[in-house]
């Protein structure tokens, strides 16, 4: 699989300016790195499987220590290889990638914070 790279303006969780947060997502594994002052969140994949929008739902709805970042990105999705919106959902524990074509989704566990 080819990896996803997403951009997001945001207030850094390390260096607290708001700086571009540069989010590249593979199969196995996913980061999130500041690029102001290259602190890196490590996530690890945890579980695959469909699930319902629920699993998203259930993040927004929520209270959660950081403000969670929720992301579209459409491409070909892992699972049913057509292009799709994919939900994106990253907080200070995990990263959920939802295809809302069929539901496909990974979840990831935060794993270490390198600064
Ligand atoms: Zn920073
Ligand atoms: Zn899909």
């Amino acid at each position: 699989m080819e990896k996803w790279t997403l951009k997001k303006s945001a207030e850094c969780f390390n260096c607290k300016t708001i700086a571009e947060q540069i989010i590249e997502i593979y199969a196995n594994q996913a980061f999130v790195k500041c690029s102001n002052c290259g602190a890196t969140r490590y996530y690890i994949l945890r579980r695959v499987g469909i699930e319902d929008e629920d699993i998203i739902n259930e993040e927004k709805n929520r209270k959660h220590k950081y403000e969670p970042w929720f992301l579209e990105k459409t491409t070909i999705c892992f699972n049913c290889k057509k292009e799709a919106v994919q939900d994106i959902v990253i907080t200070e524990t995990k990263m959920i990638v939802r295809c809302r074509n069929c539901g496909f989704t990974r979840v990831y566990q935060f794993h270490i914070l390198e600064v």
